[in-house]
């Protein structure tokens, strides 16, 4: 379980994030939706500690961290261990093949040996439908298959959270589908996801919760179906500029 407790972020004396409280539970797909600038990635991102938030806590399964006092090289550490971030463009290494991208981090920061990590890699390609790429390079690669080994490559480190920030927003129609599916079937696996999206046909396909994020603030949490029947105006407003 995660959980942001009276969060605090600013940039430049702008408040990003206001008063965040929320949790996100194991074995769920949380999705964050809302307008261009409202805070998304940014929470997103300090879910990750990629931005350290001023103020508020933050509970990390058993860890409990507070934001004002600090976090250690250590805590940060265990909490990237176990949140794996997947971008809008993918990140591969360039001068790797797609296995060797996928064995990286096992290898060299879990230190498995390369034989089982290299059997795990296969059968991680084989679930995101790329068994035949192993020996590719990302450049030969479409969009959906470079994001599809990216999130094959994040599977690979075992985390317990997947945080994905837009990861098809790069991608045609046809490509996006494909990226989809495999998250679809990843949260049917019961993979606890959270992720950041402007897709709102997939976000009700794919979410049990919607967080739903204006200006910094949380403007709705609860069950996907509760969001997009709500009667909140602004609710429906975002809804109907967005379809
Ligand atoms: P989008 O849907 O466009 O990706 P978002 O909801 O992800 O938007 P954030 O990127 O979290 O929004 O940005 C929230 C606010 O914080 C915005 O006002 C943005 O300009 C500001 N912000 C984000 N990152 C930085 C940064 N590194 N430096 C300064 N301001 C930032
Ligand atoms: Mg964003």
């Amino acid at each position: 379980m995660l959980r942001l407790e009276n969060v605090n972020k600013t940039f430049g004396g702008n408040l990003a994030l206001k008063d965040i409280t929320t949790t996100f539970e194991n074995n769920q797909t949380t999705v964050l939706v809302g307008p261009s600038g409202s805070g998304k990635s940014t929470m997103l991102r300090s879910l990750n500690l990629l931005e350290m938030p001023e103020s508020g806590k933050y509970y990390f399964d058993d860890l409990e961290l507070d934001f004002k006092k600090g976090i250690s090289k250590k805590e940060i550490l265990e909490v990237r261990r176990e949140t794996e971030m997947v971008f809008q463009n993918y990140n591969l290494f360039p001068h790797l093949t797609v296995l060797k991208n996928i064995i990286e981090g096992p290898v060299h920061v879990l230190k498995e040996d390369k034989e089982s990590a290299t059997k795990r890699a296969y059968e991680l390609l084989k679930k995101v439908g790329l068994a035949d790429k192993a020996d590719a390079y990302p450049q030969q690669l479409s969009g959906g298959q470079a994001q599809r080994v990216a999130i094959a490559r994040s599977l690979a480190m075992n985390p317990r959270y997947i945080l994905l920030d837009e990861p098809t927003s790069a991608l045609d129609p046809e490509l996006e589908l494909e990226v989809l599916k495999v998250l679809l079937q990843l949260a049917k696996e019961k993979q606890s996801l959270i992720i950041v999206t402007h897709n709102l046909a997939f976000a009700q396909k794919v979410a049990d919760k919607i967080l739903f994020v204006e200006d910094g603030q949380i403007l709705f949490q609860g069950p996907k179906d509760d969001f997009f029947n709500s009667d909140n105006q602004r609710i429906k407003n975002f809804l109907s500029a967005m379809t």
